[in-house]
């Protein structure tokens, strides 16, 4: 460890390397404080580091799916394609870590096992799982949302002979499928990117579907140089943009709704947005998660399309989804129906009966067994609390983040606890986080967190903590800003219904980016209203 970043004057640990963690690093680094990261890979880039399945690429477009804290660095990449796959994310996250020196205060190989505040000191100590002990005035979790891989507990799970995969911790070295027979188990937007690359690669797929999911097409294609050239002589005005929408996503969201459109005109707007391809789709109409009625409409529109892309009627139907579309995370694909008219390609539907038990040589489900020599579980992850859970952190009075959040997660504007003083997440539970542009929510809570250190420290304060009835009031707004949309009624990971036992809260937060931008910077304005300083 750098001397300079001996414990003893340690103002932060930050637990993650990934795109956060590597931003607040920076970012406090820039303001003098030091800092220190605690990553349990071997490198950086978090998501795009465990998630290296076949086909793995984000569904926001790269131009917009990067960082703006530095123009030099939005200006000297190019963006190979319209959705980088995951290679070139992990090559974009090595180079920001290069290019703005970070690895050198980074301690790769190093998972935290718990953080516990010792009130006289006032710091935090870190423990990790290889034995290091760390304290910092600071915790920040960059912990991630989507990190904390979900293996469901089949029966027969250990017996399994064959080789088994998850797609959120992929092997580094890649896996070759040629010849063998695969399981795919979950049909969730990991699965969807997969399927299509790993059916074109095994003698055969066969594909365990629970929950039939909609899917947009991608139209992914390389990027010509003059629409880097243009899109990099406007990024300040795209980025001021994607600001004000929802999404942090420089789109055009409709204002017109699709229940006072005309039906040809309706189908006029979803067919041009479906060719243009991507999560633009949904911002067709501004009643699509709000009116059954408008919902159905879009559903509707996707299910005729899948028809038209799959040949067998009775596939077709199956994968067709019921449920509302947007309620779950819209898929984004590449040829994803489409490889289910392949001849080695299997669709097993366990939506009414599950799945009765991995044996040693496969998966039986309908009392038949199809043996494989492989098993991928698309299975999904504990989201938004399973990475915080997982390690065991303890507040005032030993008090257990695990225990607080027993009944679902509490959190004041998803970034800081009452109870636990110092202690920020970035994109926690209750900030739009997965709603939105994974990168500029990230810049805009680490900006936030950095601003108040700096506030801290300006006027030689020890300690931040939210009051709990400012908590209260947030966790509430957040619940009621859910309760208004359709989103509220599928058995999403967003309401934590995918692992069991898990309370039923809808944990990100919908009001929109812009107006937890606002409510963020006027807490900030009103000397961080809402948290006790000390
Ligand atoms: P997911 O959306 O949670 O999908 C998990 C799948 O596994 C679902 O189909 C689920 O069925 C199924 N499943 C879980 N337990 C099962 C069981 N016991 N038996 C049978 N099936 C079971 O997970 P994911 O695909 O990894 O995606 C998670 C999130 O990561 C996405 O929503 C997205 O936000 C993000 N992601 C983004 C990208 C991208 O940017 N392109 C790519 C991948 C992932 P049910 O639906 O019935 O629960």
């Amino acid at each position: 460890m750098d001397a300079r970043n001996h414990e003893a004057d340690l103002d932060a640990v930050i637990v993650g390397a990934g795109f956060a963690g590597m931003y607040m690093l920076h970012r406090l680094r820039g303001l003098g404080f030091t800092a220190r990261v605690l990553e349990a890979g071997s490198g950086v880039g978090g998501t795009w580091y465990w998630n290296r399945y076949p086909g793995a690429r984000c569904d926001v477009e790269s131009v917009q799916y990067s960082y703006q804290f530095s123009s030099d660095l939005q200006q000297e990449w190019d963006w190979t394609e319209r959705y980088a796959a995951q290679p070139e994310l992990l090559r974009y996250a090595d180079h920001v870590a290069d290019r703005f020196d970070l690895k050198r205060d980074i301690d790769f190989n190093t998972r935290v096992k718990s953080a516990a505040f010792d009130e006289a000191a006032g710091r935090w100590v870190i423990e990790t799982a290889n034995g290091k002990r760390l304290s910092a005035r600071f915790c920040i979790m960059a912990t991630g949302c989507l990190s904390s891989p979900n293996l469901p507990d089949f029966k027969g799970l250990e017996s399994f002979k064959g080789d088994r995969y998850h797609t959120g911790y992929w092997p580094k070295e890649g896996v070759d499928f040629t010849g063998k027979r695969v399981a795919v188990i979950g049909t969730g937007s990991s699965a969807v990117q997969s399927i299509p690359i790993m059916a074109a690669q095994a003698a055969h797929l066969t594909v365990f579907q629970r929950t039939a999911n909609y899917a947009v097409p991608a139209h992914n294609k390389a990027l010509e140089a003059d629409y880097i050239a243009r899109v990099k002589a406007e990024y300040p005005t795209m980025r001021a943009r994607a600001r004000t929408t929802m999404t942090g996503i420089d789109f055009d969201y409709s204002d017109r709704a699709a229940l006072e459109t005309s039906a040809e005109d309706r189908t006029r707007e979803y067919e041009r947005r479906w060719n243009h391809g991507g999560l633009w789709f949904l911002g067709a109409f501004k009643d699509l998660m709000v009116s059954d009625e408008a919902n159905a409409t879009c559903a509707d529109f996707v299910r005729a399309k899948i028809h038209s892309r799959v040949r067998d009627p009775e596939i077709a139907r199956l994968l067709s989804p019921t449920n509302t579309i947007g309620c779950k995370r819209l898929c984004v694909d590449i040829g994803y129906y489409e490889t289910f008219n392949r001849g080695n390609v299997t669709l097993i539907d366990v939506s009414e009966r599950p799945i009765d038990a991995i044996t040693p040589e496969g998966v039986r489900a309908h009392g038949r067994e199809h043996k494989v020599d492989a098993i991928v579980f698309a299975t999904g992850f504990d989201a938004m609390t399973g990475a915080l859970n997982k390690i065991d952190i303890r507040g005032r009075g030993g008090l257990a983040l695990r225990e607080k959040w027993s009944a679902g997660p509490r959190a004041y504007l998803g970034v800081a606890m009452a109870g636990f003083p110092n202690l920020y997440t970035i994109t926690g539970p209750g900030s739009p986080s997965v709603l939105t542009n994974m990168l500029p929510t990230i810049e805009q809570h680490v900006e936030w967190i950095a601003d108040s250190m700096t506030y801290m420290r300006d006027r030689q304060l020890g300690r931040i903590e939210p009051v709990a009835a400012a908590e209260e009031e947030w966790v509430g707004h957040v619940g009621e800003a859910a309760s208004r949309t359709l989103r509220y009624t599928c058995s999403s990971w967003y309401l934590g219904v995918n692992i069991p036992g898990k309370p039923r809260v809808f944990m990100p937060y919908i009001g929109g980016f812009p107006k937890y931008i606002a409510k963020c910077n006027d807490v900030a304005a009103g000397g961080y209203e809402g948290f006790a300083l000390a």
